[in-house]
């Protein structure tokens, strides 16, 4: 039996590939069921190439086209077409969907079981779940952003807090609207039915923003003439955001590691978050390890590829982070916004690697 650990969009993926090939997958997954995750919620054309190749469709699923991708800051703001399609997908949606698929496909899968370890044993795994302890042949490692108890991650660098809400009152029109602010930068995407979901990564301290609803509109508002005017009748669909502390952008997993164990999604790679690649990432790592394992390749093998793989899109994603951080006046100053956005785009997109 092959164990898949977290049922986000990479072990989704991982359990869909494997089942559909007739192996025996169980799926374990903390969550009782699908809900929403910080997480703009953008979808590109990797993500939709993936969800395609998954039996899904950002557009049946009800995603909001988006065609345009503008950039505000201070007084100035810059606009331009995206270069592929991409849809705003609320999260809760993508991974129900995801989660029936992976059953659909013969995966077993056992919602609101939190794995509390796993250690290797000869020929295979032994996980500890609440009460008991389950042996495996492999365990693919989907479980997001942060360690897995057992597993450190050498070499993160320190933690960003991520930030989403949800908002009525607010037409984000067709366009993914990237909104820098002293402190970290928001991105603004339309939602299914009206209203818009905010998502914000800042950096250093947390501050006001993640305590209160108004306070982190308010926060992202003041960043741009082109933030304020389009939050100026923001009504928060939550109270407080939801928040994740400790984003450890910039990680990347070593290319070894134990035999079996196949680390996937934001495992392997934590992607900055204003490049709208991180679940394309992961959908896509999650093929390859399925791949990988029905070919019988080492664990070892297929995670200095996937190393290999995701090291250009990263790259990219950091040069354009740290701009973002350092000058965002560049992304909405010169006249050249457009083909270095269209660059940073292809370049942050793993199917071209
Ligand atoms: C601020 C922010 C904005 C973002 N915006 C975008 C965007 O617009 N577009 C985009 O493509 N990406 C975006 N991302 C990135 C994207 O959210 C992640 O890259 C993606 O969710 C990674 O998928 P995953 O399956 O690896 O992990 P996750 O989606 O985190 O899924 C992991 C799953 O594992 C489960 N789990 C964890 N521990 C255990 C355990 N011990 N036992 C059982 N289950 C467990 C969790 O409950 C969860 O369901 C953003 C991220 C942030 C922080």
């Amino acid at each position: 039996m092959i164990a898949v650990i977290g049922a986000g969009p990479a072990g989704c993926a991982a359990a869909i590939m494997l089942a559909r090939a007739g192996r025996p997958v169980l799926l374990l997954e903390r969550q009782a069921a699908a809900r929403e995750s910080v997480c703009g919620e953008v979808l590109g054309a990797d993500a939709a190439a993936a969800l395609a190749q998954l039996g899904l469709q950002p557009a049946a699923l009800g995603g909001v086209p988006l065609a345009r991708a503008r950039v505000g800051w201070g007084r100035r703001e810059a606009g331009f077409a995206l270069p592929f399609a991409a849809w705003g997908l609320p999260r809760q949606r993508l991974d129900g969907a995801l989660r029936e698929a992976a059953v659909a496909a013969g995966a077993t899968l056992r919602a609101g079981t939190a794995v509390q370890g796993a250690e290797p044993r000869p020929g295979g795994w032994r996980l500890r779940l609440p009460g008991e302890v389950i042996a495996a042949r492999q365990v693919v490692l989907a479980t997001g952003k942060h360690a897995f108890r057992g597993f450190p991650r050498a070499g993160a660098p320190p933690g960003a807090l991520g930030l989403k809400l949800h908002l009525a009152g607010v037409d984000a029109e067709d366009a993914v609207t990237l909104l820098p602010f002293a402190g970290g930068y928001a991105g603004l995407q339309p939602l299914p039915g009206g209203g818009a979901d905010l998502c914000a990564a800042l950096h250093g301290a947390a501050g006001a923003a993640a305590r209160d609803a108004n306070a982190f509109v308010a926060q992202v508002a003041e960043g741009s003439a082109l933030g304020a005017r389009l939050l100026a009748g923001a009504w928060p669909g939550w109270d407080r955001p939801l928040a994740v502390a400790g984003v450890p952008y910039g990680f990347r997993a070593a290319a070894g590691g134990p035999p079996g164990l196949f680390r996937i999604g934001d495992q392997a790679a934590v992607i900055p978050s204003f490049t709208g690649e991180g679940i394309a990432l992961a959908l896509h790592s999650g093929v390859a390890a399925a791949t990988a394992i029905l070919a019988g390749e080492p664990a070892a093998a297929f995670q200095a590829r996937w190393r290999r793989r995701s090291t250009w899109p990263m790259r990219w994603a950091g040069l354009g982070a740290w701009v973002l951080r350092q000058a965002p006046g560049a992304f909405t100053g010169a006249a050249a916004i457009a083909p270095a956005a269209r660059l940073l785009a292809r370049g942050t997109r793993v199917s071209r690697c």
